[in-house]
């Protein structure tokens, strides 16, 4: 029998607030469970997970149109009309750069040579691997790619499927930071997002710009302030900006050096040093996260 799978997304305002090593560590204190990294622009939970790679393939980003220097007579029409400068000519041949090519078609139309095709552009990578703790699914963004929000939602449907097939209970999905496409495509259809936060003016200002963009997806929302200790008053302050805004603290973490040295060695917090009273307050949240949003108890 099919059990159903919940989807826990973790999110930041910004970057370099702790994310990718929470979504490390309840990752090491899980069963049953699929990772997705979303973090498209920059994934880094493989570097803690270490996975083997099962198989990779290319993912195709979009269109973009690419002339035949055979056919192309030099008419020059592409280069007038292409808004976007992306046709370029050198040592008198008409070129496309396929980094400022939007795909948008209007040169393949006017040229009156047909040399202009589109081509699907490859340039993203998708990663099908395994960890320590269960399949991970991730990818890459090429070079100069805009349209990262599209991988990230076929990470989560591969994810999703991995989950079906392996009968997980739980996928967690470390997303990107901000509050761009790739996030909204983290977020989306979720059953809940974590945003994770740190005590600063900069990262509640984040957090608030993060949580309305949640709030426009329906999703449950949970925050966890990350290093509370190192600014107790603003870490209060938040507190009582999310009690006024009814957005529960899900659980507050400490600063710990160590954190550091874990990511170093490649290794979630739990399984770097198990004794670390940071472990405790990590615990205690995802036990409490599995209470509120996952249907099947786990642990
Ligand atoms: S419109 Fe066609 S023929 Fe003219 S320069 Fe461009 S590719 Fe060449
Ligand atoms: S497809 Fe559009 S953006 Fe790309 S080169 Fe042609 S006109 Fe420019």
């Amino acid at each position: 029998m099919e059990r159903d799978t919940t989807e826990i997304a973790i999110l930041s305002g910004k970057g370099g607030t702790g994310k990718t090593s929470i979504t490390a560590a309840f990752a090491a204190m899980a069963k049953d469970i699929v990772l997705a990294d979303c973090d498209v622009d920059a994934a880094d939970l493989h570097l803690i997970l270490q996975p083997v790679i099962l198989y990779e393939e290319s993912y195709a980003s979009g269109v973009k149109a690419a002339i035949n220097p055979d056919q192309c007579t030099g008419c020059g029409l592409c280069m007038d009309l292409c808004r976007f400068d992306a046709v370029e000519r050198i040592n008198g041949q008409y070129a496309i750069d396929k980094f400022a090519c939007e795909g948008c078609g209007l040169c393949i139309m006017v040229c009156p040579e047909n040399a202009i095709k589109s081509t699907l552009y490859q340039n993203n990578r998708l990663y099908f691997s395994q960890c320590r703790f269960g399949p991970l699914i991730y990818g890459k963004v090429g070079i100069a790619e805009e349209n990262s929000g599209r991988l990230v939602a076929r990470i989560r449907e591969e994810a999703k499927k991995k989950a079906r097939e392996v009968q997980a209970n739980v996928i967690l999905v470390d997303g990107p930071p901000g509050i761009g496409c790739p996030a909204i495509s983290s977020v989306t259809g979720s059953d809940a997002v974590i945003a994770v936060t740190e005590p600063t003016k900069s990262g509640w200002h984040d957090l608030l710009r993060l949580i309305e963009m949640i709030k426009r997806f329906h999703s449950r929302i949970y925050v966890i302030v990350n290093k509370y200790d190192l600014n107790k008053k603003i870490t209060k302050e938040i507190e009582e900006g999310l009690k006024e805004r009814k957005i529960p603290v899900i659980g507050q973490i400490p600063y710990d050096e160590q954190v550091i040295h874990a990511l170093i060695a490649g290794k979630s917090i739990p399984e770097y040093r198990k004794e670390l009273s940071i472990n405790h307050n990590l615990r205690t949240i995802w036990n409490k996260l599995l209470k509120k949003i996952v249907p099947v108890k786990l642990n």
